[in-house]
């Protein structure tokens, strides 16, 4: 398949270095790049250097309205959602080959705009998109309803049928992940979209509605159009033409999203919001893993993520030697460019994530914290930030309380199991927990009684993508990944018609 595109996506090099180039930088709108209608533009910047990467048309109010108009065509007459789910699942395997096809180019993009590992890109996040889109293109034809007999005159049977019009709305922590795990479902489920990324990492996302093109989807049925939350984010979640709204992002903007839909059209909003999730290490683990776990855990992705293991509760019996090693742990991760192969940490996304992370770290010093590794920028020029580590944390601080988002860490020491989970559960959020024990009742009782989406024994982001995950209490009230994710872009319709002559007549 031809790309339409030239060259190998190479743009130049920097010290060895090589800087994918920029092809797409206009709004995707019915299967056309097009300018913002207002001829608006705003910058995206390289976290390395805070430079400017490129322009990026600006979508606000109208140019949603077009997209909505587009992705409403494409759903009330288009082919999409009429087609079989077999042919839907093999334009969207044609998609994910497209997307492994360009693999080097696309993992360079994010790593661009969201600093992000390059070799991280290659091996996870490109391939797990790539994995996404196989799996719900396997699932687009097993969407079904059943029957049901309902009375010795009547007879029923379910229908599940697409949503409708559905509104993306992404953040830029994992801008190609985020992007698949709802535009794949809601494709196999037979919707149409307007996806707004994060302002932050509008490039992957352009790309993406480049290649789906070439694979076959049609016009208008994804639309991508890159601008700010309280302009086209708010446009997009206020459509009274939008049916549903997929959103992941932080439970503040949640709120807000869920109050606009509530306050235009009643529209379905499926929210993954924010998390402080805990990790509790007790007496009896593996000390060498449950130190590599935890480093991982928090500071993977330079902290951005939002299952973070950033509350970790340690047992009285192993917590003095913990310390030790987790200190040693975190010295030994390499910050540096995100191209660099030889690094394993990037910048934090930009300027104002850099400097949200900075103030929590003064607020943990000021409030009495103890300070035993990190907490300043790890480069002069760049948005990095030494991996961080605090004990002497009390559960009243805003570090053991707020979501950071940054490579810091609060360790605290617990007594017995029971403070241990209270501890945990000591939050507004439930995304996810970790649990280190060789104890099997143990694990048990304390997996059953973490109130989060998602529980690791002995791992962190041990994510099988056919796992469903998702927030319990402020962290989001819907399942993504796995089948249970297709109920956010589905409704049920029920048929009712008489065995034999209508019993009403
Ligand atoms: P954010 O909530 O600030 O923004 C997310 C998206 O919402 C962006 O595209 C933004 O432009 C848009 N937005 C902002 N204001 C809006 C408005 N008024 N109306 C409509 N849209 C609006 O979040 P962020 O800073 O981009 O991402 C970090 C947050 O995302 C963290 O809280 C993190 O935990 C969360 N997150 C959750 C998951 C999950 O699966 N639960 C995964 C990744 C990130």
């Amino acid at each position: 398949v031809s790309t339409g595109c030239s060259g190998n996506g190479a743009k130049g090099t920097n010290g060895g270095i090589v800087v994918p180039e920029i092809k797409f930088t206009k709004l995707f709108i019915n299967g056309e790049f097009v300018d913002s209608v207002s001829g608006s533009t705003f910058e995206t910047r390289d976290p390395r250097n805070g430079d400017v990467i490129a322009n990026i048309a600006e979508g606000d109010k109208e140019d949603v309205d077009l997209a909505v108009k587009a992705a409403r065509e494409a759903f009330d007459h288009g082919k999409w959602p009429r087609m079989s789910g077999y042919e839907r699942g093999r334009i969207m395997m044609k998609f994910a080959d497209l997307i492994e096809a360009f693999i080097e180019e696309l993992a360079a993009l994010d790593t661009l705009d969201a600093g992000k590992l390059l070799s991280m890109g290659k091996a996870v996040d490109i391939p797990a998109a790539v994995h996404i889109i196989r799996y719900y293109a396997g699932a687009a034809d097993k969407i079904h309803g059943y029957t049901l007999k309902l009375s010795s005159e009547l007879q029923g049977y379910t229908l599940k049928e697409p949503i409708g019009v559905v509104g993306v709305i992404i953040p830029w922590n994992f801008p190609t992940t985020m992007f698949f795990l709802k535009v794949s479902p809601a494709l196999a489920a037979g919707c149409t979209m307007v996806v707004k990324p994060a302002e932050q990492t509008p490039l992957s996302a352009l790309y993406y509605a480049h290649l789906a093109k070439l694979a076959g989807v049609p016009d208008g049925v994804i639309n991508v159009v890159p601008g700010f939350g309280p302009t086209a984010g708010a446009a997009l979640s206020s459509h009274m033409d939008v049916d549903s709204v997929a959103f992941t992002g932080s439970a503040e903007i949640g709120r807000a999203i869920m109050e606009s839909a509530a306050k235009s059209n009643l529209k379905n909003v499926s929210p993954e919001l924010g998390g402080k999730s805990p990790m509790i290490v007790f007496d009896d683990a593996d000390v060498d893993m449950a130190v590599s776990l935890n480093s991982l855990a928090v500071f993977f992705n330079k902290g951005e993520v939002c299952v973070a293991g950033s509350r970790v509760y340690v047992q009285e019996g192993i917590y003095d030697e913990f310390v030790k090693r987790a200190v040693e742990a975190a010295r030994s991760w390499k910050v540096g460019d995100p191209f660099d192969q030889s690094r394993n940490m990037g910048p934090q996304v930009d300027k104002d994530q850099f400097e949200s992370v900075l103030k929590y770290i003064e607020h943990g010093k000021s409030e009495g914290a103890t300070l035993l590794t990190g907490g300043k920028p790890a480069a002069d020029k760049g948005y990095y930030i030494e991996p961080t580590i605090f004990v002497d944390v009390t559960e009243d601080m805003k570090i053991a309380q707020e979501e950071i988002f940054g490579p810091v860490m609060s360790l605290m020491k617990f007594k017995t199991v029971e403070e241990g989970i209270d501890c945990a559960n000591n939050t507004k959020y439930g995304l996810a927990a970790g649990i280190l024990s060789q104890d099997l009742d143990l694990i048990n009782t304390v997996s059953r009684s973490i109130k989060a989406g998602i529980i690791w024994v002995n791992c962190y982001f041990g994510f099988d993508l056919d796992c469903p995950y998702g927030g319990y209490k402020m962290s989001g009230n819907c399942r993504e990944s796995g089948m249970d994710a297709l109920d956010n872009y589905l409704q049920t319709k029920s048929v009712v018609m008489p065995l034999h002559n209508s019993p009403w007549l």
